[in-house]
């Protein structure tokens, strides 16, 4: 079994195609050598042997140790020095590389091979002590953390770490000789430190750090494998649903400098801009630092270009001016890249003494508003298909695009607090806290928080990904805070250098003021400014972003499936319009019953003990249902309206207060004991599974009456006034035919009776919600009268599971968490359960009623994964709120490719 893939001097045994046996970072540094492009020599251990490693009690392969050592040897051959020498010995890094990039994730180890035998010869050599010592301090700083301490499972509960322990001996030994930076250290000073280190080692951890370039070698690549299964790796993997089985690749790669003085130096970035689109070289680099020094954000770096510098680096130098001949190499490579990949790319590179090497190229993370600009852009510019750029976009992306951003009327009056890095765009308002577990645990509770770190640090993935937005005194724009809270949409600002943060107190000073925990702050991350109190927020328009529109035009080109809105007001209904909405899907009627009129109206038909007095007490709320419906009907002109007869148990209507009692007795002529004894008659154990949906048009029948008639008059009423209406009307929770057909009969009587009246012809349906186990399955029966099928799946889901859809918070993350259930059923739908009988009904009811049209407006219309199911089952139609419209449409255009 091949477990090592070699790389180096423009040759490789593996190509970009095999990310998943190299591993995203390894298959691409593969495929660079093929592109000619610099990339130090080394070689990639497979994820197969990560899967080895976890099924074989964390065991290696016994065949890795001598591909590993005939890798070794091929690489020192490319490179002329030795691994372990003592002349001029080779140094290697070791990363991890998942199939999909998880930034930050999981550990590495660099400056592996540096010993007492081989740290003479580097000094020979390089003619520079304090580089070497330097490196060899963060090599024992590194190996102590990741393969000595959290891979041998040491972690302290404090979470004060050996880490910590040895950047606190630094700073003593910074202040017991009066230094204020860590480049006022000596080679000798790096050089006394790293036996300290040593001995911290020694009684904290104790063990020894190793002496053998071997032993360091296979440690880290151990401690690699064994980061897959750290905590924030695997918090990560969860919340971006990728695969445990799936592990890591290893990378072992020739070390070099970035360190080595003022010709060295070190680098990030993006062939287009991963916050706006643009197609704009952006990066950020560092002279004189490791690769290590850009993405942590402990010192904040420096722009790559002029074009690209802002109001905040302006005064800093770019690469272009101070490397200009790596500049234009560099900038060279990145248009190679991307030709190459027909994406935008993110890069990371080095330049040691004067030589540009690149260390990783990858497709970048982006937010939605770029990644729509880029995938229109790049059509255009002949890079990429239509096709290729429908599927750029992950529809959920489009949220972002739809996004709160900060009014700017209210902006302006808004204490300004102060300003960082604008590294995640939209406007966020929340409260302050300062652990990621406080954030989690808050954001539980239902508050809307602002997580505000000193560092970016991975470990806070929960916290961010629960937080509403992300502040940061240190890092840049393409620290992992940045980069992840982009990959999220999130609103995102790192470096604000003004922050004092004090975790113990819970409290942050930003100039002038002190913000504790729980205090309201607003954050423009656009422009990367913070505000305190909550500022409003106003809702993004997506018509001001022409790429956006443009995308949308060409998945309206490619969809089949017809995009309508769940809505119930003319307000909704024009929101949705604006959307992309082609109709609506399902306009709820009984949140136009809460109205204190109305449900007196409704209150006394429910007490009337015989028709003459329900019936009238019903048709007091006509003329406002026509209302409603002359409203919508309106707003949607001629596109069709599914409007639902009352569906809630009647319950809903009777939790009574006491002063609400007393009116309506008074209202009914009747005592308040009778009002009680009737309102506590009505009780149902399970109101959901009670008097509800067609039931309630069974029992009342002039309720149905009264709708259908402010429908139809509605919409005769239209229909003269030259506006073309299309309604549908649909019943819900329909179990049986018979109920289907005696609500029906209802229906297709009082609209007899309306077209007399207008004298005029409506166009109209009739049709159901299949929203009950017994409607799929007896869907052929229902079809035979039905003009159309809604899946209510909602209800659905919960028949089927049996889940109360209000209940299930109780116990549905347990199901997740334990992987009972891979999601919950109410937002995606459950194909192999609620999936099959929708299938069966949609067979049944096309077999017998060829011409029936068919929808979903449960809240899985709008979930790309469900929308994909409807297209593959042959729904015409799918509805969901007004602001997945867009979602809906584009996830309904790439269920076509
Ligand atoms: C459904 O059950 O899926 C549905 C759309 O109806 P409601 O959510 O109003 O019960
Ligand atoms: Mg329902």
């Amino acid at each position: 079994m091949k477990y090592v893939y070699l790389f180096g001097n423009g040759a490789a045994d593996g190509t970009a195609k095999m990310k998943n046996t190299l591993g995203g970072k390894g298959a691409n540094l593969a495929e660079m050598n093929h592109l000619g492009i610099p990339v130090p020599p080394g070689f990639t251990i497979t994820t197969e042997v990560c899967s080895y490693y976890y099924d074989n009690d964390k065991k290696l392969p016994d065949s890795l140790d001598s591909q590993l050592k005939d890798a070794l040897l091929q690489t020192e051959n490319i490179m002329g020095s030795k691994f372990g020498d003592a002349n001029d010995p080779l140094l290697v890094s070791i990363r991890s590389g998942a199939r999909q990039s998880m930034p930050g994730m999981m550990e590495t180890v660099l400056n592996v091979g540096l010993t007492s035998k081989t740290i003479p010869g580097l000094i020979e050599k390089t003619g520079n002590d304090r580089f070497v010592y330097d490196a060899y301090r963060r090599l024992i700083m590194m190996y102590a953390d990741v393969v000595m301490e959290k891979a041998a499972g040491l972690e302290p509960e404090s979470g004060v770490g050996i880490r910590h322990k040895l950047e606190s001996l630094i700073e003593d030994h910074k202040s017991k000789n009066q230094y204020v930076n860590d480049t006022d250290l000596s080679g000798e000073d790096w050089k006394e430190l790293s036996e300290t280190f040593k001995d911290e080692i020694r009684s904290t951890l104790g063990a020894e750090f190793p002496d053998d370039p071997m032993e360091q070698l296979l440690g880290a690549i151990t401690a690699v494998f064994q980061s897959w299964s750290g905590e924030r790796a695997i918090n990560y993997r969860k919340i971006e649903n990728i695969p445990d089985e799936w592990g890591t690749a290893v990378n072992v790669q020739t070390m070099v400098f970035g360190n080595m003085g003022e010709s060295s130096a070190t680098g990030v970035a993006f062939t287009r801009n991963p916050a706006t689109g643009e197609d704009k070289f952006f990066g950020e680099w560092l002279v004189n630092a490791q690769g290590e020094d850009v993405v942590a954000g402990l010192r904040t770096p420096n722009p790559l270009n002029e074009e690209t510098k802002t109001e905040g680096t302006k005064d800093l130098p770019s690469l272009e001016s101070s490397m200009p001949d790596i500049y234009s190499e560099l900038k060279e490579i990145r248009g190679r890249l991307e030709k190459h990949y027909n994406d935008m790319q993110d890069i990371e590179f080095t330049i040691q003494e004067g030589k540009l090497w690149m260390l990783q190229t990858r497709v970048g993370k982006r937010n939605g508003s770029a990644a729509t600009k880029m995938a229109v852009d790049m059509k255009k510019e002949g890079m990429i298909d239509k096709k290729t750029a429908l599927l750029r976009v992950k529809p959920e992306q489009l949220d972002e695009l739809l996004h709160p951003m900060l009014d700017s009327e209210s902006e302006k009056g808004a204490p300004l607090l102060g300003k960082g890095l604008p590294a995640g765009p939209g406007g966020a308002s929340g409260r302050v806290v300062f652990t990621a577990d406080d954030a989690e645990q808050w954001h539980k509770n239902g508050e809307k928080v602002i997580l505000i770190r000193e560092e970016t640090s991975p470990e806070d993935v929960h916290g961010m990904h629960a937080a509403e937005a992300i502040l940061t005194a240190k890092g840049g724009m393409t620290s992992h805070a940045a980069l992840v809270a982009r990959g999220w949409g999130k609103c995102c600002i790192v470096g604000c250098s003004e922050l004092q943060i004090d975790v113990n107190k819970k409290e942050v000073v930003i100039g002038e003021s002190t913000i504790s925990e729980g205090d309201w702050i607003t954050m423009n991350g656009t422009e990367g400014k913070i505000y305190s109190g909550a500022v409003e927020l106003i809702d993004a328009d997506p018509d001001t972003h022409p790429e956006y529109k443009e995308l949308m035009v060409w998945a309206d080109e490619v969809r089949q499936l017809k995009i309508r809105t769940n809505a119930e007001s003319p307000n909704d209904a024009k929101q949705a319009i604006k959307f992309g909405a082609e109709g609506i899907g399902l306009c709820r009627t009984e949140h136009m019953f809460f109205d204190e009129a109305r449900i007196l109206a409704i209150r006394k038909m429910i007490f009337a003990d015989n028709e003459k007095d329900r019936r009238s007490a019903v048709m007091e709320l006509l003329p406002y249902q026509k209302e409603d419906f002359m409203g919508i009907l309106k707003a949607m002109e001629g596109m069709p309206v599914t409007i639902r007869l009352l569906d809630p148990p009647l319950h809903e209507f009777m939790s009574l207060s006491e002063d609400q009692e007393k009116s309506l007795a008074d209202n009914l002529n009747i005592d308040v004991s009778t009002v009680k004894s009737r309102v506590s008659a009505l009780h149902e154990l399970n109101p959901m599974l009670g008097h509800r949906g067609c039931r309630l048009g069974i029992a009342y029948p002039e309720i149905t009456e009264m709708q259908a008639r402010a429908i139809l008059e509605a919409s005769a009423e239209l229909t003269k006034s030259g506006v073309s209406v299309l309604p549908e009307i649909m019943i819900p929770l329909v179990g049986t035919v018979t109920e289907y057909v005696d609500q029906e009969k209802v229906i297709r009587k009082v609209a007899r009776d309306v077209m007399k009246e207008y004298e005029l012809e409506l166009k109209f349906m009739v049709g159901t919600m299949i929203e009950l186990p017994r409607a799929c399955l007896t869907a052929d029966e229902i079809a035979k009268h039905a003009e159309f099928f809604s899946f209510g799946t909602n209800d659905l889901t919960q028949t089927t599971f049996g889940f109360s859809r209000d209940d299930i918070g109780s116990f549905l993350p347990d199901y997740l968490d334990r992987s009972i259930l891979p999601e919950d059923p109410f937002q995606s739908l459950d194909v192999n359960g609620v999936g099959k009988l929708v299938s069966m009904a949609v067979k049944l009811g096309r077999d017998v009623n060829e011409k029936i049209k068919i929808g979903i407006c449960g809240e899985h219309g709008g979930d790309p994964a469900s929308i994909h199911f409807c297209k593959e089952n042959g729904l015409d139609y799918v509805s969901c709120s007004p602001f997945r419209v867009p979602i809906a449409r584009l996830s309904a255009a790439q269920a076509e490719l």
